[in-house]
């Protein structure tokens, strides 16, 4: 018996914008979350006990047995009309929508990817938040684009730097997440969305607006997107989720746009994807319709909020003199900077040791990363394991001085 000659393991030639992420970073960083005895305020995720698992179960079943036929067959990729009536519905609050202006997307995400498909070429200047969402930096990198940050305050994007980087660098578009901001928290006051629409309408660069973590205000009231402002309509794409509101499981969000450019959209999401799934909106539109989305949301809020004052609660004692934290008024997470010679990914593992992990804040910044920053999810736990939890990292981060 001859043995067969040594060769290479076969290897697909990959695509140069994918090169070197073979593995996320964050990978390594969930896996070490996800140990047992650890309390994660890592991952964004849903407390699963809050999901209105019996109204989405009733929807499931009134769908199956009222439009089966329908449900499981083929859509259209604009999206199920009854999902984007009632999105619009939804929008109108705020800001006058027409169904025809909207278009399904499998959870926003999609709709970010969609969004970078039908506008960006490579080398183009997307400008974000410094920091801001991390996997849409990648949606738009792996397009080809150039992520710049541009300097935040506590009100967010600062109206000046952003006009000096539009002038300095002249981007394609601006992506913002001017509501309970991932991954700070933070929430743009009126005025500050003025300057920043002012800013847009002056030179003339779309926005896209995610906006996911809007309606979960701990404060009863909630935020006009900037898309509402005089003038901003027609130049922004806004994206909405019910990841953080029904369910991240079901995978359904959707854009709001204006113009020739919703053509434009439903072509890219029909090469992506041809539609989102039928069953899934036509439940998602059938639970719109029927269920209490704003009750819901507002008990889901009200426990929310009592996790965030817990983590505000147990985590002003433990930070380092110099350090800030955010204290948002709605969303899920909270952020703190412990301040210069301070590194939470070299912190982490001790963390994870004492029981309790964080995402590391350098991986949401496009650029110049501050790598004293970190982002905790407040949603996950209840105030006990919270408060428990925050009293160990405090001991961790009293073990680690300044460099
Ligand atoms: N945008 C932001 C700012 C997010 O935080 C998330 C979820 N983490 C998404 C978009 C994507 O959410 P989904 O695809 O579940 O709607």
């Amino acid at each position: 018996m001859t043995t067969p000659p040594m060769t290479a393991p076969f290897r697909f030639p990959v695509a140069a914008r994918y090169a070197g992420m073979e593995s996320s970073p964050l990978k390594d960083i969930f896996a070490m979350a996800a140990l047992e005895g650890v309390v994660s305020f890592a991952g964004g995720i849903p407390d699963p006990e809050l999901f209105a698992l019996e109204d989405v179960t009733a929807c499931y079943d009134w769908v199956l047995s009222h439009q089966g036929h329908r449900a499981l067959q083929y859509g259209v990729s604009e999206g199920e009309i009854e999902l984007r009536e009632q999105a619009a519905r939804r929008l109108s609050r705020d800001l006058p929508t027409d169904a025809s202006q909207i278009r399904v997307t499998s959870g926003s995400q999609e709709g970010l990817f969609v969004v970078a498909q039908a506008l960006l070429e490579p080398g183009d200047v997307v400008l974000v938040e410094s920091p801001t969402y991390l996997a849409a930096v990648q949606a738009f990198s792996v397009h080809g684009a150039r992520m710049i940050g541009v300097d935040t305050d506590d009100d967010g994007v600062i109206a000046e730097a952003l006009e000096e980087a539009i002038r300095t660098h002249h981007p394609k578009m601006v992506y913002l997440i001017p509501t309970f901001q991932n991954p700070t928290g933070r929430t743009m006051p009126i005025e500050r969305r003025r300057a920043v629409a002012d800013v847009l309408l002056r030179t003339g660069v779309p926005l896209i607006e995610d906006d996911p973590y809007g309606a979960l205000s701990f404060t009863g009231s909630t935020w006009a997107p900037i898309a509402a402002l005089p003038g901003m309509g027609e130049r922004t794409i806004l994206l909405n989720s019910m990841s953080k509101l029904m369910s991240p499981g079901v995978r359904i969000g959707w854009m709001r746009a204006e113009g020739a450019i919703l053509d434009t959209l439903a072509v890219a999401k029909a090469a992506i994807s041809m539609q989102s799934s039928v069953v899934d909106q036509l439940t998602v539109a059938r639970y719109l319709e029927t269920a209490d989305l704003d009750g819901h949301v507002a008990t889901v809020s009200g426990i929310y909020r009592e996790r965030r004052d817990a983590m505000a609660r147990a985590i002003a004692p433990i930070l380092p003199g110099g350090a800030h934290v955010t204290h948002p008024e709605g969303g899920m997470f909270l952020w703190a900077a412990l301040g210069e010679g301070y590194d939470a990914q070299e912190m982490l593992p001790a963390a994870v040791d004492a029981g309790v992990a964080y995402l590391p804040g350098w991986s949401f910044f496009a650029d110049n990363p501050d790598r004293s920053t970190m982002r905790l999810s407040f949603v996950t736990h209840s105030p006990e394991v919270i408060e428990d939890a925050i009293g160990r990292l405090g001991e961790v981060i009293a073990a680690h001085p300044r460099d």
